[in-house]
């Protein structure tokens, strides 16, 4: 059993006892850590207001060797999440950040540049940003890092370059825009404007590019596009799709 120590956001906190929690935390050291927070129920607790969703904190832990949980020895906050003016639209988002995040990572898997994009995205969103491009900027940069974005210049199924010219067909079952011969072959396309598949291939290229200003109808087109997305990766709606507007 070691001590580590390691920056964190607080992902989930379920009740395990009547004085105890277990957290889920990513870390950006260490990636995701599921830890159990003994006292972290008690009013006087040893994390005092540390665990609070989506906070930010310093943490040290025991990392257990079996299948066992990791043990939380320290929180200290270094920032907690509050919406500007109680902003609903900005905490759903933030819960919607948390949730991919959980998905998409498994334990022990790190991936700094995600925690990074994630630390950006719950620092806009308390403020009173523009909530749809904060997300948008936040999943790309998700779905590049662990390696899912989808392909916007090369047919997903041939893989013979595709000319971003009027509608251009994209399933998100091949994961990609499709050629002429290949639409056929593929179920469930929907078509994207070029306009868009253009912005997201500028976009999708590392070292990430400066976050493009948005026009309202292509931010609401690959919002569709993304929600289709995510539901085919995990399996299912992320749960808080809904209470993003326009989302569902
Ligand atoms: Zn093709």
């Amino acid at each position: 059993m070691s001590s580590e120590k390691a920056t964190a956001l607080v992902l989930k906190v379920v009740e395990f006892s009547e004085t105890s929690s277990i957290v889920t935390l990513l870390t950006r050291e260490f990636g995701k850590v599921r830890a159990l927070a003994k006292g972290a129920r008690r009013p006087k607790g040893p994390f005092e207001s540390a665990l609070d969703l989506l906070a930010l904190c310093r943490i040290v832990f025991l990392r257990k060797s079996s299948d066992a949980l990791d043990l939380l020895t320290e929180a200290k906050l270094e920032r907690r999440f509050r919406p500007p003016g109680g902003a609903l639209s900005n905490l759903y988002a933030a819960y919607y950040v948390a949730e991919l995040l959980n998905e998409l990572t498994d334990d022990y898997d790190p991936h700094p540049e995600l925690f990074d994009a994630a630390d950006q995205a719950l620092a806009a969103l308390r403020t009173p940003c523009a909530v749809a491009p904060v997300l948008v900027q936040f999943e790309l940069t998700a779905l590049r890092v662990l390696g899912h974005l989808p392909s916007w210049t090369q047919c997903a199924d041939c893989g013979i370059d595709v000319e971003p010219v009027g509608r251009v067909p994209f399933s998100h079952l091949a994961g990609g825009v499709l050629c002429k011969a290949c639409r056929n072959r593929q179920k469930q396309i929907v078509s994207l404007s070029s306009g868009l598949v253009q912005t997201l291939a500028r976009l999708s290229a590392p070292p990430p590019v400066e976050a493009p200003v948005w026009e309202a109808r292509q931010l609401g087109e690959l919002r569709g596009v993304l929600n289709h997305y995510w539901s085919h990766l995990l399996g299912h709606p992320p749960r808080m799709l809904r209470y993003l507007s326009g989302g569902a």
